[in-house]
């Protein structure tokens, strides 16, 4: 486990991170993209929200020009935006830049035709980083079918695509073991160890390749991450951790140019990133006026520079209550967006 760093410093993005389309196929009711895609309500307008290709390609050579070195994706399910992601992995790869996370549930494909014929796009267009697969008892998805395009993703890529899993765990912090135990199955691998908040699945021929020392990406070897639920700021389980969280900076989800579908940039991929407080503007505006912005941009200096943990110190010392704890940085950040508390400082 990485040491957290002891201080903070401005904001300073290596990764552009491309939301194509706040659209998903799944519903789940925990989802924090778009302030919950699972509200039928907001269906009509997430709908329509779609990143123009053109617009964003100017934006990756932009990137590219100016200190950026890799580039992910997100959403809503960017697997519904194909064309737009053929696009931008092909100018990315002109480009010379990396790949992140192509973050996916894994579960958007109707037929087997079209579950080959939309990785294939995929990946002859050059996408050779991690695809992470959200999967677990919130996304709900069948393990077989979760088996059958994690086995395509490895298989078309000859292994130069890498899968790995982010879990969220239930509200009561329970690991969703038995889905992962059968998605196992399926794959006809075993959960080979488990370390705090990461497990690895593995079959026999990675185990294989692993004691010759030669991994030449023909076996199944999945990391799974997971992550604690979080809470939103008004939920009744919200603030009722028995610590506080950690300063970190933000140094995990932060540091990147999240591209929203409206084009509109947020600082991190944390979940409050659809607040204006860490919006810095839109993508037409280009990377160095973004980034001037938010370095200026007085919540941000907060999360990157001051430390949440020094913002509730203040907050504490100035009289305000606080409605008890939270373990969840991202959570109480959003809080402070909700409460106004850093807009005008
Ligand atoms: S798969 Fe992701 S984007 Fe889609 S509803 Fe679930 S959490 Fe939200
Ligand atoms: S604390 Fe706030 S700025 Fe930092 S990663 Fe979380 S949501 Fe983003």
């Amino acid at each position: 486990m990485g040491e957290l760093r002891r201080g903070g410093r401005p904001y300073d993005p290596r990764e552009v991170i491309f939301a194509p389309t706040a659209r998903c196929n799944l519903s789940c009711a925990h989802c924090r993209a778009y302030r919950n895609n699972a509200n039928a309500a907001r269906s009509a307008a997430r709908s329509t929200a779609r990143l123009p290709t053109s617009a964003a390609l100017a934006f990756l050579e932009d990137c590219a020009a100016n200190g950026i070195e890799r580039v992910g994706f997100s959403g809503g399910e960017p697997f519904l935006e194909i064309d737009f992601l053929e696009a931008i992995i092909v100018r990315a790869v002109e480009l010379d830049l990396m790949f992140d996370r192509l973050m996916t549930n894994g579960d958007w494909w109707g037929s087997e035709g079209e579950l080959t014929e939309t990785l294939g796009q995929v990946i002859d267009a050059g996408f050779d980083g991690t695809v992470g697969i959200s999967f677990d008892d919130w996304h709900a998805q069948d393990p077989k079918r979760l088996a059958r395009f994690t086995r395509a993703t490895r298989e078309l890529s000859s292994g130069s695509v890498a899968v790995e899993i982010v879990a969220v765990r239930d509200r009561a912090g329970k690991m969703p073991i038995d889905r992962i135990s059968a998605l196992a199955r399926e794959l006809g691998a075993r959960i080979v160890s488990e370390c705090g908040d990461l497990i690895v699945i593995r079959d026999e021929t990675a185990d294989r390749n692993a004691s010759r020392g030669a991994e030449d990406g023909t076996g199944i070897d999945i990391p799974l991450l997971f992550l604690p639920y979080s809470p939103g700021p008004n939920e009744a389980d919200a603030w009722a951790a028995d610590r506080w969280f950690d300063d970190d900076w933000c140094e995990g989800p932060g540091h990147v140019l999240f591209v929203h579908p409206d084009g509109n940039v947020a600082v991190c991929c944390g979940f409050a990133n659809e607040r204006p407080e860490l919006i810095a503007g839109n993508i037409s505006v280009g990377i160095a006026a973004l980034v001037e912005r938010a370095r200026a941009m007085p919540h941000v200096r907060a999360c990157y520079e001051r430390g949440l943990g020094a913002v509730r110190k203040e907050l504490e010392s100035r009289g305000i209550t606080l409605p008890g704890k939270t373990a969840d940085i991202c959570q109480f950040c959003d809080w402070l967006c909700e409460r106004g508390f850093l807009s005008n400082k």
